[in-house]
Parts: structure tokens; C-alpha cells; sequence
């Protein structure tokens, strides 16, 4: 049974509304304090409060990355955009780091048969996602966290950020690629659960419940058609439509206001630790900029 997570949503926001409340100042006291609201939204910032949001996130940014695509029967098109900014932004307002605004320009050929996707060509992926972290960098985003929505970008992020060794740059990427904790939680009801399943349709309950339709779960099937027939280790680009050609992967009735709640705190707070260990990062920049030089002259390196 499909049951609204609503109040889940509102046991987070209270805890954040109760935060405020604690620091509230007198109102003379906000305009000269205001720097302390700096809000996390890239787009809400002054240009002057930007500089002070790179200053206080020591040059940490979030670039979260959603898609427009087909969500089963029952969740809508931006449900990985709009889960993983409800996400970053929370995990942002705990530890600050400036949020790069709504971005959904990945790798989703394989819903190019639903309504509503948005399949832009692989190379103005690579060279959009490319020049979006050169600019974030040009304006002091020297760390720059790329939080995951979609399962479709797995392969697409790991490879954008090896590319980033082919040329120097004065910036990191890193990539957070986690959305549904493996262990711990409430027990789970369906055993496939990769796309709009229950898991899915869980966090969806928590950031947009007003767009989730219960009601509508059932209308689809998200069985594992399993019709190819190749051995696990033998990958092809179609496995997907041949597996789940309704782009439904999993039963989204099967989820629960104790799962959205479970699975949504532990995507904030994963992403909270994502930042803070990216604040921590001494290491990664200095070594890129020795690789860098080093291959110039490869036949100098040594063992
Ligand atoms: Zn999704």
C-alpha cells in the first residue's frame, strides 16, 4: 500500500525551521548579519554574496544533475531532477557549498521511446557538462561535486571525470553516485526496485509528494521481462528496453512512509559527508596539477 510521506517531508522541514528559530537575531541586527542567510542557490545570490558563498564553501560547489524522463506509470518526468536538488539542497544548507541551478543535459537514449525525454547527442553532453564546470571554476568553484540523480549518467560521470586528466584544468570534479543506501532501513517489500519502484517512489514521496499518483502505480508492469539471452558479462546498449520496456523497473505501490523517510535522510546526510570530505581534500588538486606536468615529459618519469 501506497501510503503519503507528507509528514515525513515535515518532520525534516520542522527540525530545519526549528534550526532557524534558534538562530534567529533581532531584525536590526540581519541586515548587518546577512551574510550569515547567504542563501545555498547559486541563481539567489547577489553577485557580491556569491563571492562570499565561494568563500565560506572554500571554493566547494554542487553540480546537481537530474533528466527528464519517462517515470513509470505514476511519478513524473523530473523525478531525478527534483529528488536529487531536494537532496543537495538540504545537504548544502548543513554544510555550505553553493548549488549549481537545475541541470538535466545527461545520457538517456534509452527512454527516446517514452513521451517527454529530453536525449541530448553525446557529444553536446560531454562538451555542455565540460564547459559548465570551466565556468563554475572561472568563478572560484576550484571543487566542484557533481551529485547524481539518474541512474542513466553511471557511466557517463566516471568517464567525464577521467577525461578531465586529458588536459590541465584548476579544478576538481568529483562525483557522488549514490541514491539508495545497499543495508539498513525498513525492509524492503519488492526485490526489483531499479526505476520508479519502490525506492524511487519512496524519495519522491518525501520532496514532491503532490506529484506522486498512487492511484496509477499498479496501471503499468515493472517486471524483468528478461528477454535476452547473453551472459552477465557481455553488455549491449539495448539491455535495458529488453528488460524493462515500459521504462518501469520495480512496483511503486509497495512504498512506505517509513522507507521515504529512512532513504531520503540517509541521501541527505551521505551528500552532507560527500562535502565535508571534498572540503577536507588537500591531496587530489596538488597531485592533478604533478600529473599534469609530469605528462608533458613521460619519458622522465620513473618508477
Ligand atoms: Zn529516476
Amino acid at each position: 500500500m501506497l501510503t503519503n510521506c507528507r509528514r515525513g517531508a515535515f518532520s525534516v522541514l520542522s527540525i530545519l525551521a526549528l534550526s532557524n528559530v534558534l538562530n534567529a537575531q533581532p531584525a536590526s541586527e540581519l541586515a548587518a548579519a546577512s551574510p550569515d542567510k547567504l542563501s545555498v542557490h547559486w541563481e539567489e545570490l547577489t553577485a557580491s554574496d556569491f563571492r562570499e558563498g565561494i568563500r565560506r564553501s572554500q571554493g566547494t560547489c554542487l553540480l546537481p544533475f537530474g533528466i527528464l524522463e519517462k517515470h513509470g506509470p505514476h511519478l513524473p518526468l523530473g523525478t531525478d531532477l527534483l529528488d536529487v536538488r531536494y537532496a543537495a539542497l538540504h545537504a548544502a544548507e548543513e554544510e555550505y557549498a553553493v548549488v549549481f541551478p537545475e541541470y538535466y543535459f545527461g545520457q538517456i537514449a534509452e527512454a527516446r521511446h517514452e513521451p517527454g525525454t529530453m536525449s541530448y547527442s553525446r557529444n553536446l553532453q560531454l562538451a555542455l557538462l565540460q564547459e559548465t564546470t570551466d565556468e563554475m571554476a572561472r568563478n572560484g568553484c576550484k571543487k566542484v561535486l557533481i551529485v547524481n540523480g539518474h541512474g542513466g549518467n553511471e557511466h557517463l560521470l566516471p568517464y567525464f571525470a577521467q577525461s578531465q586528466l586529458d588536459k590541465p584544468h584548476d579544478y576538481v570534479v568529483y562525483v557522488f553516485d549514490e541514491r539508495t543506501p545497499q543495508h539498513g532501513g525498513p525492509a524492503k517489500k519488492t526485490t526489483i526496485d531499479m526505476h520508479a519502484g519502490e525506492s524511487e517512489t519512496s524519495k519522491m514521496m518525501i520532496s514532491r509528494p503532490d506529484l506522486v499518483h498512487p492511484d496509477r502505480a499498479t496501471n503499468e508492469s515493472g517486471a524483468d521481462q528478461a528477454r535476452q539471452k547473453l551472459p552477465e558479462d557481455v553488455y549491449t546498449g539495448i539491455w535495458w528496453y529488453t528488460r524493462f520496456p515500459f521504462h518501469y523497473s520495480g512496483d511503486g505501490s509497495a512504498a512506505t512512509k517509513e522507507l521515504c523517510e529512512y532513504q531520503m535522510k540517509w541521501w541527505i546526510d551521505s551528500v552532507v559527508t560527500a562535502i565535508r570530505a571534498v572540503k577536507a581534500d588537500d591531496v587530489s588538486l596538488k597531485l592533478q596539477n604533478e600529473f599534469y606536468e609530469k605528462s608533458t615529459h613521460p619519458l622522465d618519469t620513473q618508477p
